[in-house]
């Protein structure tokens, strides 16, 4: 179906202001379809004017504008053409809509644990008209009253509060003027657990087979959003205004969380079934924290059109990390910044995909998501940031407030955004903007010594900018040094040009190790020097500052992708620093990145079971040592699980015999564990179909598919290959799990055959699987099968002209990783 664009937008809400919606949605027809009945009121500023409302049902049964019959054979591609416009309209739909299985639209999900089934309404970015009739631009808003009739058994929720008025019927409260991507609906028999913060009902809600993960979790989360409200409401200085406030943690969700008002919706992973790790919990606190600030800013001010989408994120993304450090226990926030979102965010900016954060033209709604990316969410943090850096940080909440309150239940725009901050600082915002906002790519900085027998003569830092996207991004942050874990220097630099003298380290005496950006404020190609990189193993873990070191592990993995560090030195650093690790952030996610990213992408096949077994030595290290039941522990814990190659051991992990302290009933750690024993070959598929028996979950049954895929049998990957690409009803979890089993195998022979298959099989499935989804799957199921007719058969798809938007950048951003693991084994290969 054709996209939104941009023209037909501004063209339409020049001519319509949508005045209500009255929705009546059935849930109570089955599994496949729902009714969904419409009042919109509208008015039309040039009576007599033709415009179109989306609509994409199942089947339209009537259809009439002012009380006049449309037929409902009108509809085409879908839209509903409207004509003959008067200056107050009313136009009412009734139609037969479908359940989707693909995380867009009304998302029906089975939970196999118990056989009950749930729905949610995700209508992010343009699936609203697959539920209800709509004009679906975020800059037509209306208030909505929602009625729901749904079996007897189910809560229904959405954006205003629910009531039960009859029997199975719910009527929820008017809601304040909403974008049409906003509007959700989650019903099923979902648990719910209650309380109140600050005059504000809350609710958090989850399948029934969760009742207990939820229950356990419910004091924290409860305790995150309080807090948040409480800061939020402080910074922002405008009171919540969407009634009650549900976070509904829901199966099957593509996303980390959306932030419909009132109604957040999150991936129900978050409610971890077994242990957490606290970085885990971090998090979630994070994901939390950040649909809140969108209720402010995204919520009650939207964007006008999808080209500012990214500055919802940007925003949220920096608000959410602020609120933690500011408001909470996670004080080290912007640690997992580094080592989580920014690794994402230098990742997406390492692609030839990249583009700049702002002002990339969405000509229509469907191309805009395609730059929704690590650049929106991280870099745009990092920019928030530096921004701060420039104007002042009351200066920028004082603009904040201001875009807020002027803006209030309506739209704004960059520029609004940007005037808001220039009046509030009095500085003129043009250059600045069009260095960190409109230009793509990032500066690489470094630090240059001069010393005389150990002590600093002179010190610089160097700023280079891309030479193909020149830019004169002005830097504020800090350069720090390290000798046995003492701190020899630290100095605040503002960096406005390509040299910058760093006069605070004269005369100090030159550390083993120095950082730029120590603390991470900008954005920016961090490169250590020689002398650093070769004193890291001896000397990272005593630098006692968790951000400092945050910095080194991002600058190292960035090094790894660019060719400039073997894998052979970034696994030195982790066996002498990893098991010391005290930051949980760092501890599992450089674990995570080690065993899942560097060893199979960067070290050669043949050089693969020795990084492994280095890994898995680290992890047996740290497991003997860390106390039972610790971050240090779970972690060290699920390094070995799915490193080691003792068949003894796994099996008895695998039968709940002789597990580390807390993981006794631990399935997700289980089918770590059976998915090592499956790619190993050391399990069949009645193997796996028994574990699934003792985890008969909606999680549990996806982690078989991953394990069946990883078999290292022929018949086992023909099976999941057929799965993936052919079974229609497969959910969008289980084509993601199916892929990224599929290339796990102990040589290129057994999957080879695929490589050539992938490029044609997967791109076809656009013609049913959403667009969202799909990106995931081609991402997961690129061929891992490291060889230059791979390349050649990627540049080969990557230049049809037949494929999708998110089929085409999911194929570029794969295949740029691709080429990096190329670039770094032909640099290093014979090295490891
Ligand atoms: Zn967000």
């Amino acid at each position: 179906m054709r996209s939104l664009t941009l023209a037909e937008a501004r063209e339409r809400s020049s001519l319509i202001t949508v005045t209500s919606y009255a929705v009546e949605l059935d849930l109570d027809q089955g599994a496949e379809v729902f009714g969904s009945h419409t009042t919109v009121r509208f008015a039309c500023s040039r009576p007599g004017a033709d415009s179109w409302v989306d609509l994409k049902a199942h089947s339209v049964e009537t259809i009439s504008l002012n009380g006049e019959p449309i037929d409902p054979a009108e509809v085409s591609d879908g839209r509903l053409p409207l004509k003959g416009l008067a200056a107050d309209n009313e136009l009412v739909v009734a139609a037969t809509m479908a359940y989707s299985h693909d995380g867009q639209g009304l998302h029906r999900a089975t939970d196999p644990a118990d056989d009950l089934d749930y729905v949610y309404g995700h209508l992010f970015l343009d699936a609203a008209p697959s539920v209800y009739v709509c004009f679906d631009q975020p800059d037509l808003k209306a208030p909505y009253d929602v009625t729901v009739r749904a079996p007897l058994e189910w809560t229904v929720l959405g954006n205003g509060a629910a009531t039960r008025t009859a029997t199975g019927t719910w009527t929820l409260a008017t809601t304040k003027p909403l974008a049409t991507y906003f509007v959700t609906v989650c019903a099923g028999p979902y648990v719910s657990v209650r309380d109140e913060h600050d005059g504000i009902p809350l609710g958090i809600h989850a399948r029934t087979s969760l009742r207990e993960p939820l229950e356990r979790h419910a004091a924290e989360l409860f305790d995150v959003t309080k807090r948040s409200f409480d800061y939020f409401h402080g910074l922002f200085g405008i009171r919540y205004p969407f009634g009650e406030y549900h976070q509904v943690f829901v199966p099957e969700f593509n996303a980390g969380a959306m932030e419909n008002p009132g109604c957040v919706t999150f991936r129900d992973q978050y409610l971890y079934r077994g242990a957490a790790t606290r970085d885990e919990l971090l998090t979630r606190a994070n994901t939390v924290s950040h649909e809140m600030s969108h209720m402010w800013f995204g919520d009650i001010v939207t964007m006008q059109w999808w080209d500012d989408l990214w500055l919802n994120e940007s925003f949220a993304e920096y608000m959410s990390h602020r609120a933690l450090v500011d408001a909470t226990e996670y004080s080290d926030a912007w640690v997992d910044s580094s080592i989580v979102r920014k690794v994402w965010g230098y990742g997406a900016e390492r692609s030839p995909s990249t583009h700049p954060v702002a002002g990339v033209e969405a000509l229509d709604a469907q191309s805009a998501l395609q730059n929704f990316d690590g650049i929106s969410y991280a870099k745009g943090a990092a920019t928030l940031r530096q921004l701060i850096a420039y104007v002042g940080d009351d200066e920028f909440i004082a603009g904040v407030r201001a875009y807020l309150t002027d803006k209030s239940y309506g739209n704004g725009t960059l520029a609004d955004f940007l005037g808001a901050i220039e009046t509030a600082s009095g500085k003129d915002l043009e250059a600045w903007s069009r260095a960190w906002l409109l230009t793509a790519d990032r500066d690489t900085i470094s630090v240059e010594i001069d010393e005389q027998g150990g002590v600093v003569e002179s010190a610089v830092v160097r700023r280079e900018s891309p030479a193909d996207r020149p830019a004169d991004r002005p830097h504020a942050f800090h350069v720090a040094g390290w000798t046995d874990g003492r701190e020899l220097a630290r100095a605040s630099v503002t960096v406005t040009g390509p040299v910058t003298t760093l006069a605070d380290l004269e005369g100090t005496p030159e550390p083993a190790i120095l950082v730029p950006n120590a603390s991470d404020l900008t954005w920016a190609r961090v490169r250590l020097s020689d002398s650093t990189v070769a004193a890291l193993p001896s000397q990272l873990a005593q630098v006692p500052d968790a951000q400092a070191r945050a910095v080194v592990w991002s600058s190292l993995i960035d090094g790894v992708h660019g060719a400039a560090v073997s894998p052979d030195a970034f696994l030195d650093v982790f066996d002498a620093a990893w098991p010391h690790e005290s930051n949980s952030s760092i501890l599992t996610r450089v674990a995570a990145y080690a065993e899942h990213r560097v060893v199979p992408y960067f070290v050669p096949r043949d050089q693969q079971d020795a990084a492994v077994a280095r890994l898995n030595r680290a992890g047996v290290g740290l497991l003997e040592r860390a106390t039972a039941g610790t971050t240090e522990s779970l972690a060290a814990a699920r390094l070995v699980a799915g490193t080691s190659d003792d068949a003894t051991l796994l099996r008895a992990w695998a039968d709940g015999k002789g597990l580390p302290a807390g993981l006794e009933d631990d399935g997700d750690f289980r089918w770590i564990v059976v998915r090592n024993l499956a790619a190993r070959g050391l399990v069949g598929v009645a193997d796996v179909d028994d574990f699934r028996s003792k985890d008969d979950t909606l999680q549990g049954g996806l982690n078989a598919l991953m394990c069946r895929a990883s078999l290292p049998e022929a018949d086992a990957k023909a099976w999941a290959w057929e799965q993936l690409t052919t079974r229609q009803g497969r959910s969008n979890y289980e084509m993601v799990h199916l892929a990224r089993g599929f290339w796990v195998a102990p040589d290129d022979a057994l999957v080879e055959d695929y490589v050539p298959r992938y490029f044609t099989d997967v791109p076809a499935m656009s013609g049913w699987v959403g667009e969202d989804a799909l990106s995931r799957v081609v991402l997961v199921a690129f061929p891992r099968v490291f060889t230059d007719e791979t390349a050649r058969l990627s540049a080969e798809a990557i230049a049809r002209d037949d494929l999708t938007p998110a089929v085409h950048r999911s194929l570029v951003d794969a295949d740029a990783e691709l080429r990096e693991a190329l670039a770094s084994r032909a640099t290093f290969g014979a090295a490891v």
